[in-house]
């Protein structure tokens, strides 16, 4: 069987060796991640391409996925690089110190607006947590506060607010420049950090349709405001990710758990793809097998139905990548054997919204219910396969399509695997055939099996998918219309 649930991957030094990419290639990876809070666009350009180069020659599809920087709530800088906080001293963040010359008594803040963010009595986490410090007074440019959490400090750390509130806008000036880039190198998916509302994510969408980019736009859930706006925001996007880094730290590591199980129910409701993000396999940054807490972590997400699991720091600066990967793959393919919890989705009382619609969502219920060993969507924008994927199955979804960005969108989609086939040059009465063809070339049925083909009686138009087709393998094939 095809592992259904998505790997995606993030790119760094550790993955630049040629070597490196083949192997990722080759242990499944799906879609790779530029993560652009790091590295110059010249870099991440270079990177995208060897990747695609290095697909092509493996004759598979990798999505590119842009995660864009988002705005930067973070202290500058120390004097020694770094400090030692001890529990119960005073420590100030100052908005209006030279951006170098931190010490173990102040430090300087690269975001200037927290001093109107904060009051006594709130709580700020710095480096994910790590160190705690509890605000007793805001003063013009200073922070006055008392470590609750001592630690290590060191240059550039980013802040959270428990409980959120901070009023940093989602897309920064840096950010818009990045969406230009994203657009230059056709990025399948760019990412919106912190994003507040929906609006952020038809501000992104906007930007990047300017410049020319097609990519789809992934909403992080990385705030305790995002959770306020779920559904607006899952409405406007076309992928949520489960940011559990910053997510846990605004919200509390005990709500995780439940929280990505809801965005994960509420997405697939709303046919929308999400991505589970975050120290899924962290160990293996150093070590080459995963803590079983690590298995378990991703295998419940795959339970839980996402359609992707995501590597960070594991990838990007590990030491085993090609291994992590592999182990991923194979907790993946272990966990699909289980029955997805959010399977008893309720869709007797819904109502859909498009003829395609009402075609991808049948095919999969007659699918499911007749023994079908595989689909083919004949498809121009990937809906159908979309749609087809939001409902769980055990049956491969081929998304067979002549265009190159569909192909690479669908790399994210759960159950659903590109195929390049151009219905605009198949002989119309051919075209079952052909598609069973390539079905069989993929090992995917043989002689006998039956298999479901939508597509629409205009080939080769957007939004066109009106019949569904059931065929036994080997038998009359040809089209008789
Ligand atoms: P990041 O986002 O890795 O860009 O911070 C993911 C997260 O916050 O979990
Ligand atoms: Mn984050």
């Amino acid at each position: 069987m095809q592992r259904r649930t998505k790997i995606v991957a993030t790119l760094g030094p550790s993955t630049d060796d040629p070597k490196v990419l083949d192997a990722m290639i080759q242990a499944g990876v799906d879609v790779v991640r530029l993560n652009f809070s790091h590295g110059s666009a010249e870099e991440h350009k270079k990177r995208a391409e060897a990747v695609r180069n290095r697909a092509r020659a493996h004759g598979r599809q990798v999505g590119v996925f842009v995660d864009l920087q988002g705005p930067k709530i973070r202290i500058d800088r120390f004097k020694e690089g770094k400090v030692e906080l001890k529990e119960g001293e005073r420590f100030i963040l100052d908005a209006a110190l030279d951006p170098d010359s931190g010490t173990v008594e102040r430090v300087g803040i690269a975001y200037k607006a927290l001093v109107d963010d904060v009051n006594r009595g709130d709580t700020l986490l710095l480096d994910d947590g790590a160190v705690v410090l509890w605000v007793e007074e805001v003063k013009g440019s200073e922070i006055d506060t008392r470590v609750v959490v001592g630690g290590t400090l060191s240059n550039n750390k980013g802040i959270n607010r428990q409980g959120g509130g901070l009023s940093a806008t989602a897309i920064t000036d840096k950010d818009r420049a990045d969406i230009k880039v994203a657009a230059e190198m056709q990025a399948d998916y760019i990412a919106v950090s912190f994003p507040r509302h929906a609006n952020d994510i038809h501000e992104a969408r906007d930007l990047l349709r300017k410049a020319g980019g097609h990519g789809g736009i992934v909403a992080k859930i990385e705030r305790a405001e995002a959770m306020n706006a779920l559904e607006e925001i899952i409405e406007a996007t076309d992928a949520v990710m489960i940011a559990r880094g910053d997510l846990g730290v605004e919200i509390g590591d005990a709500e995780l758990p439940a929280v990505q199980k809801r965005i994960i129910r509420v997405a697939r409701s709303m046919d929308r793809v999400t991505i589970t993000a975050t120290q899924m396999m962290q160990s293996m940054i150093e070590s080459p097998i995963p803590t079983r807490a690590e298995v378990f972590d991703v295998a419940n997400a795959v339970i839980d139905g996402t359609d992707a699991v995501m590597l960070s720091a594991e990838t990007a600066t590990g030491k085993h990548v090609a291994k992590v990967i592999e182990a991923m793959d194979r907790i993946c393919r272990g966990a699909e054997t289980q029955r997805m919890d959010n399977a008893a989705e309720r869709r007797s009382a819904m109502h859909f919204k498009a003829i395609d619609e009402a075609i991808a969502k049948a095919a999969m219920y007659t699918a499911n219910h007749t023994g079908v060993k595989a689909i083919a969507a004949l498809t121009e924008s990937g809906a159908t396969p979309l749609w087809m994927s939001r409902i769980s199955s055990g049956i491969p979804i081929y998304a067979l399509t002549r265009h190159v960005e569909t192909r690479r969108k669908v790399t994210l989609y759960r159950g659903v695997y590109p195929v390049s086939f151009d219905v605009t040059t198949t002989d119309h009465a051919q075209v079952n055939r052909e598609a069973i063809d390539e079905l069989m070339r993929r090992g995917a049925v043989r002689d006998g099996d039956l298999v479901i083909i939508t597509k629409g009686d205009l080939m080769g138009v957007h939004g066109g998918s009106n019949a569904m087709k059931i065929i036994r393998v080997g038998e009359h094939v040809v089209n008789v219309e």
